[in-house]
């Protein structure tokens, strides 16, 4: 069962080169898949979040279809033999018509097609998929693991999440699964962007330890970095920023695993850099949320890929739409 998820084996068979593309808040980063692994890389700067609040949406569309082509571009550049296009996206991705149906990148936009302009510029099958999923299918295939489902959560400016269920990407009928990072973890908590309160991103993302950080300590500078700089000084404020990071994801797994009862979970995202500071809060709460027949008995692992896993998962998806086609 391992061996299929080699990959070699994936990739060699017919000497393909593919480009994966993780687009985040601020930059893309592009690389170049082969059968040897990550063969090429870079980052293109393009600051999407604020473009996107400057920017009306129709203007941020033109600009990130031409940010993803100079990506495209550089990649050609380096390796002309490149036959397929992998992209990992933030937003909801529909399944059956391959557009992005919604998107934080797009504020305003419904139903957008990204890969078929790009597509056609290239003359390659450009494939989008949803960031979270893309990097949970890279960390599947890296991790070498030999487990058939996985759960991914990436814990980022927000937290995000992806199943792959029999080795398989799982994106729901509608491209919203694993959309975790709403699911409430606290009743009445803090407002959320998406109209709730106590939503899980507003806890466990790099924003939720900031705010938690702020509420504790009254002090009002620094990023999730900071906190966790803080955190390893010893100061009590950030610690407990960090616990209540790691209690809201361990409430939010627990939902998850008793519906999807998944084999092994990845912990990936910036957030996961400062595992150490969650980690004893989140095993204990995960083992009290839990039900009995499930204590004990998932597999937790860091990411194996970091930054990595969503340039890799979207090449291999790109990849995979290219036999299809
Ligand atoms: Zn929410």
């Amino acid at each position: 069962m391992l061996a299929e998820f080699n990959l070699e084996n994936i990739l060699s068979r017919d000497d393909a080169h593919v480009v994966g593309i993780d687009v985040g808040g601020t930059n893309l980063r592009v690389g170049v898949v082969n059968g040897s692994g990550l063969a090429w890389e870079h980052r293109v700067q393009a600051d999407f979040s604020r473009m996107c609040r400057e920017l009306p949406a129709e203007q941020a569309l033109v600009a990130i279809i031409e940010a993803l082509a100079t990506g495209i571009r550089m990649a050609l550049d380096q390796y002309p033999q490149v036959n397929a296009v992998g992209i990992g996206f933030p937003g909801f991705i529909d399944p059956t018509t391959q557009q992005v149906a919604q998107s934080p990148n797009l504020p305003g936009l419904l139903n957008v097609d990204i890969s078929g302009p790009l597509s056609q510029m290239f003359g390659l099958p450009v494939i989008v998929e949803n960031d979270a999923l893309a990097a949970a299918y890279g960390e599947y295939v890296l991790g070498g693991l030999d487990v058939r489902s996985l759960v991914y959560l990436g814990l980022g400016t927000g937290v995000g999440g992806g199943f792959i269920l029999d080795g398989k990407p799982f994106p729901g009928f509608h491209g919203v699964a694993m959309e975790v990072g709403h699911i409430i973890v606290e009743p009445d908590g803090r407002q959320c962007g998406c109209g709730n309160r106590g939503c899980l991103e507003q806890y466990a993302s790099a924003s939720g330890v900031v705010l938690s950080y702020r509420e504790l300590s009254g002090r009002h500078e620094g990023d999730a970095a900071f906190v966790a700089r803080q955190a390893e000084l010893g100061d009590a404020h950030a610690l407990a920023a960090y616990r209540r990071a790691a209690e809201a994801l361990a409430q939010g797994l627990a939902s998850i695993l008793k519906v999807l009862d998944a084999q092994h979970v990845v912990i990936g995202g910036g957030m996961s850099l400062a595992w150490s500071l969650m980690q004893e809060a989140f095993h204990t709460r995960l083992q009290q949320d839990l039900i009995p027949v499930l204590r004990q008995r998932v597999s937790v692992g860091i990411s194996q890929g970091g930054d990595h896993a969503g340039i890799l998962g979207a090449a291999l998806l790109g990849h995979a739409a290219k036999l299809r086609s």
